[in-house]
């Protein structure tokens, strides 16, 4: 043990001081603190480590499945989901033995399995980590989430302590490797990391719940506008393997769509909410009006015994409601756009209202006053100049 203990931290010293880790080969002095394309020096670095529901059934099954997420990458992909996390702009550096420790954490929290994502360049403490927490009681299998931008001897470090690969096969045509994932070279790479996987854990095996023990489950994700690559990537796949269950095709219309399935529901949630509110807002509004109107009786009666016309009173009523009314809805609009900016940057969105969400939100402020100020205003236009005139 002592001697693979060794061995393995040689390998680290050599491949962190000029890594070659992965294709970029950067040859960085990851040692001495220098960064690669990967933008992560040899400090392990993790953004989050939970049970995780959403990756293919039999990997999650109800359980979850043990989800250690990797700061950093040495893809660019322009739809990466967890881009933050990619773009090392969030994670915590932590030890390998923390790392060992986190594995076995998740195993007590009932994981089915340990799923390292984006780990090709923690390879080497990774590897150590799960040769520690194999020796401290991890038994669960150990999933190795990637992207597939791989170089073979990096994968060969692995060999005996992966039991599954999930790799992505992005793309075959290199145009459009190059154009969303900055990799012009990644189909090739991508194949070869492929049959190496598939070398080492072969076909899949599932336990009697339909939970993955072994194997390999590539994925693919259709873009829009691109289905001629992702035909020929299925083909490719289905010519290479022959087996069906060792491919997972999503189409990102599929994901658009529960997404926006779900941004209707929301949006229908809210604006009940903000019906409501305007409703609330309007009674306020004409309440305050009335009793504006109360107070001023004796006002309007000395300005229809100096002529001024019912229709004059009616205006003058009416424009007050109104901007009494868009005063509060510009102060809402700059409220409602400092919270969206600010939600929106710590969730790592760009959540600027539009100008057109401004207008429409000015414009319903305005008449809510309009519709609102209504009845007030005619009732002060109907006053008889007399008796408000005896009004004290
Ligand atoms: S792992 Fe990082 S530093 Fe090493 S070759 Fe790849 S991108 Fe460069």
């Amino acid at each position: 043990m002592k001697k693979e203990k060794n061995m393995t931290e040689n390998i680290a010293d050599k491949e962190m001081s000029e890594c070659k880790l992965c294709p970029r080969n950067c040859k960085k002095n990851r040692k001495n603190k220098e960064k690669g394309y990967c933008l992560m020096t040899d400090e392990l670095c993790v953004a989050r480590a939970a049970l995780h529901m959403w990756e293919e059934p039999c990997i999650s099954g109800e359980e979850g499945s043990g989800a250690v997420f990797f700061s950093g990458c040495t893809l660019r992909c322009v739809f990466c989901q967890n881009r933050n996390i990619a773009a090392a702009q969030t994670g915590k550096i932590i030890s390998i033995d923390r790392l060992a420790d986190i594995f076995l954490e998740l195993q007590e929290k009932g994981a089915n399995n340990i799923n390292l994502v984006t780990p090709t360049h923690f390879v080497v403490q990774i590897a150590q980590a799960i040769k520690k927490a194999r020796r401290n009681g991890l038994i669960i299998p150990i999933v190795y989430n990637t992207g597939s931008y791989e170089n073979i001897e990096t994968l060969k470090l692995l060999d005996g302590l992966i039991d599954i690969y999930l790799p992505d096969m992005k793309y075959m045509d290199s145009s459009l490797s190059l154009k969303y994932s900055n990799a012009k070279d990644y189909f090739d790479v991508a194949s070869k990391a492929l049959d190496e996987m598939f070398k080492q854990v072969g076909k899949p095996v599932f336990d009697k719940r339909g939970i993955m023990k072994r194997g390999m489950i590539v994925r693919h994700l259709i873009l829009p506008g691109m289905t001629y690559d992702s035909k020929n990537v299925i083909k490719y796949l289905y010519e290479t393997f022959k087996d069906d269950d060792l491919y997972n095709v999503t189409a990102m219309s599929e994901m658009l769509d529960s997404l926006n399935s779900m941004i209707a529901m929301v949006s229908a949630g809210l604006g009940g909410i903000a019906g409501i509110s305007l409703l609330v807002a309007g009674v306020g509004v004409m309440n305050i009006m009335l009793v504006s109107v109360t107070e001023r009786t004796r006002e309007i009666g000395i300005r229809k015994a100096l002529g001024a016309r019912k229709s004059v009173i009616l205006q003058q009523f009416v424009i007050e409601a109104a901007v009494q009314s868009a005063m509060g809805g510009i102060i809402g609009i700059i409220i409602g756009s400092i919270a969206t900016t600010t939600v929106g940057k710590l969730a790592g969105l760009n959540a600027t209202p539009t100008p057109m969400a401004v207008i429409v939100s000015f414009s319903v402020s305005v008449a809510i006053g309009l519709f609102f100020g209504y009845m007030p205003a005619r009732r002060a236009a109907s006053l008889n100049p007399i008796d408000a005139l005896r009004s004290e």
